[in-house]
């Protein structure tokens, strides 16, 4: 390895993918991968879709950048079509870890109380604030002191509604925690936190940042098991790999975020929103069934993992899928194994196997990308 001017932050593999076509990721080596990663869940629509390719291509040649001094009717597209026929509004940002941002000053400033809950196991991301509501002691480890009054509680843990009381802004979780292990909420549970929610006047934040964009076969994983969040974070896979986030909260929060409160020069720019516009009109209902059919034969499949004995158990919803293995078999010596087989994985806490294929795949390709999975498990 020559001499790198990169800082270390990044623990890498020793090859570099340099293209993509469809599911299938080809490396320096000219080595084919079938892409069991979707980058960390951001590509749900694969590489090179013609559809976004071509939208992306027609904006380059119009304009990249514009401030938002301006009308931009990008926005406003892409607004309309995260929130549907719900009455919200869409603050746009650059990542997952600034639409936590924004909704994290958001709540503050419009409940103009200041604590803030969350869980044990979240990953919010890496910034201030999203860091501070990150439950992981790993992530924050060297960084104190932290954002105040943001505490934490155990996940799916029926005591924990006792801390949601009534001098909390919000209360902040992921619908499955997902750098946390694939670890899938109780829906009554859910449904409990809400309640109490609403109750003591919080709000409740929902972070759909990986579970968003299809991932779960609905366009965000709480419409799936009936939730209605206050506010609502994605990114990720909202632009399908261009830089993109967005905070949506309910309008009644919209005074609270008046002109000069908040805002990012890059943020919402006629590029990056020509791509999330290809992305969310593809997004149809007819494409979340097909997930979701997917998805079903998929599970059937994950069924017989719980027979190997590499295994532990099996979790997730849709293409988010965590398989978690025994203590003696590491997850990265089953990533590195995979890789020798053509297939790119991903890891989560808790020695997870982690799996998030594009959503395109075939029923075919994702059926025999799991055949190989087991039999490397099956081999350890
Ligand atoms: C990835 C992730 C983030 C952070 O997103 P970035 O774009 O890396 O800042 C936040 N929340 C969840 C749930 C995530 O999975």
């Amino acid at each position: 390895m020559s001499m790198t001017h990169v800082f270390p932050t990044y623990d890498r593999f020793d090859f570099e993918p340099i293209s993509g076509n469809g599911v299938i990721v080809t490396d320096d080596h000219g080595r084919d991968y079938l892409d069991f990663t979707s980058g960390i869940g951001v590509c749900n629509f694969g590489y090179q879709n013609v559809k976004i390719q071509n939208a992306v291509n027609v904006q380059l040649t119009k304009m990249w950048h514009i401030s938002n001094l301006y009308q931009n009717h990008l926005q406003e597209s892409v607004a309309e079509l995260l929130v549907g026929d719900e009455d919200k509004l869409v603050f746009f940002a650059n990542s997952g870890t600034e639409a936590n941002e924004a909704a994290l000053k958001l709540a503050r400033k419009a409940t103009g109380k200041s604590k803030v809950l969350s869980f044990n196991h979240s990953f919010h991301g890496r910034t201030y604030g999203s860091m501070s509501m990150t439950g992981n002691d790993h992530i924050k480890e060297g960084f104190a002191p932290f954002v105040p009054d943001i505490s934490f509680v155990d996940y799916n843990d029926a005591a924990s509604l006792d801390a949601i009381t009534d001098d909390l802004a919000a209360v902040i979780l992921e619908v499955i925690q997902g750098e946390g292990g694939v670890i899938v909420g109780d829906q009554d549970w859910l449904h409990a936190v809400q309640d109490k929610c609403k109750a003591t006047h919080t709000l409740f934040i929902i972070d759909e940042v990986q579970t968003g964009i299809g991932r779960t076969g609905y366009k965000f994983a709480y419409q799936g098991v009936g939730l209605d969040p206050d506010i609502v974070t994605s990114a990720k896979a909202l632009a399908n790999g261009l830089p993109v986030g967005a905070m949506i909260g309910k309008a009644n929060l919209g005074p609270a975020f008046g002109p000069g409160s908040h805002g990012s020069t890059f943020a919402g720019n006629p590029l990056t929103m020509s791509s999330a516009q290809a992305v969310l009109t593809q997004l149809t209902p007819a494409f979340l069934e097909g997930v979701r059919d997917k998805s079903a034969a998929v599970w059937d499949e994950l069924d017989h993992f719980d027979d190997l004995k590499t295994v532990k158990s099996v979790s997730g919803r849709g293409l988010m899928i965590g398989i978690h293995l025994v203590d003696d078999v590491a997850v990265n010596d089953v990533v590195k194994a995979l890789h020798q087989k053509g297939l790119l994985t991903l890891s989560a806490m808790g020695n997870t196997l982690r799996l998030l294929p594009p959503l395109i795949m075939s029923k075919s390709d994702l059926l025999s990308g799991l055949h190989t999975i087991y039999q490397t498990l099956d081999e350890k």
